[in-house]
């Protein structure tokens, strides 16, 4: 791949066409599907995902602000979207309102607001979000009937749904029933008054491990990308991943025995050996923990990130026997030969997560490639 960009991160559409087709597959037919594209789609182009989940049988996709919707329907999307976050005026209200985008309810200030709907002759499409355990966003199930007051028979406030939100679906099952006990009751009561109502609650996580928590629709994001809510490989999920990083080698040089490299001298050669530059450091999103740690791939064979991520930079020891040359392509996440990095082996050497792996990629430092569109 001579003269290829410093940095790529490209995106597999069809693997994501893959992991809806299979979510799908776990659910009771007609279950509604929504893939959650906050974050730019968790670092994977909140575009064209939204565009391709929608083509793939999605009902509809899930951000975190009113600015990713709104940008969302600028460019033409048209199925279903919900903020799931908070609002911060009557205006955004409105503004929801008027571009039939749907919102949570999280807190009892959002309920007020809603009061600015009152004879404007819109429609809001209103979600309720009920705090079953999370103990962040929603209303605790005691303060739903003050709220079920203040919106009942303002034709302006449509209650479309009612949802709540794990907090330990992945850690732990139990949980999850815990959770349920809370939130059952109210949706007994909301579906007595509000029978065509949709409930929803799962996340990934839940999706994959708790069927009983379905409802009427589920709320996917990591495994839609192919990311594993357990932070294992995702192939033993039925998950692709959908995202490859890579770059190139834009110099070699022979050290001799003894020599520290980089800042700090963090890593010294034990004998004479090439290190290889990389042009991406924690500038791009190469997270500085990975020195001395990290490994990548280079023509199908792994070889260990030495001494600090730089912001630009960092050096790989790829051994004197030539088989690394300069422009060889780089592989950061993904597969090259028969071996593959994934975001979970990553997020397990710094201890976090593989969402903040692909979220942290600097996307102005980097050219974005989609493949295997469908049209
Ligand atoms: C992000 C988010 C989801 C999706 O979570 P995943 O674990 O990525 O599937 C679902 N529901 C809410 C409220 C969220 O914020």
């Amino acid at each position: 791949m001579k003269n290829s960009p410093r940095s790529s991160v490209l995106i597999d559409l069809a693997a994501i066409r893959h992991n809806v087709a299979h979510l799908i597959s776990l659910l009771r037919p007609g279950t509604r599907f929504l893939v959650a594209v906050k974050a730019d789609a968790y670092g994977h182009g909140i575009l064209p995902v939204a565009k391709t989940v929608a083509k793939a049988g999605a009902y509809g996709v899930a951000v975190a602000t009113a600015e990713e919707a709104v940008a969302l329907r600028d460019a033409g999307l048209t199925s279903t979207i919900l903020v799931m976050g908070p609002l911060y005026s009557p205006d955004q209200v409105e503004e929801m309102a008027r571009r039939a985008i749907d919102f949570a309810v999280v807190s009892p200030e959002m309920t007020s607001m809603l009061r600015t709907l009152r004879g404007s002759g819109l429609r809001a499409r209103v979600h309720l979000k009920v705090d079953t355990g999370m103990n962040r966003q929603g209303l605790f199930p005691s303060q739903v009937p003050s709220f079920l007051a203040a919106i009942r028979g303002i034709p302006e406030i449509q209650l479309v749904g009612l949802m709540t939100h794990f907090a330990c679906a992945t850690e732990d099952p139990a949980s999850v029933d815990f959770q349920l006990e809370r939130f059952l009751p109210v949706v007994e009561k909301v579906r007595r008054e509000w029978p065509g109502i949709i409930v929803h609650a799962a996340n990934s996580a839940a999706t994959m491990c708790a069927p009983h928590s379905h409802f009427d629709m589920v709320r996917c994001g990591c495994a839609v990308y192919g990311m594993s809510p357990w932070q294992t490989d995702p192939l033993g999920s039925g998950l692709q991943p959908a995202l490859t990083w890579r770059s190139q080698v834009v110099l070699i040089k022979r050290v001799p025995p003894g020599e520290g490299v980089g800042y700090g001298h963090a890593f010294r050669t034990a004998q004479l050996t090439d290190i290889a530059l990389v042009p991406l450091g924690y500038g791009d999103g190469v997270f500085r923990a990975l020195g001395n740690r990290g490994e990548v791939l280079i023509n199908g064979r792994r070889y260990p990130m030495v001494g600090r991520v730089s912001m630009d930079s960092f050096g790989v020891d790829v051994g004197t026997e030539g088989r690394v040359r300069v422009g060889d392509t780089v592989t950061l996440i993904g597969a090259d030969g028969n071996d593959r990095i994934t975001a979970e082996e990553l997020a397990q050497k710094l201890d976090t997560i593989n969402y903040e792996i692909t979220c942290d990629i600097a996307l102005d430092r980097s050219e974005r490639l989609f493949i295997n569109g469908d049209d």
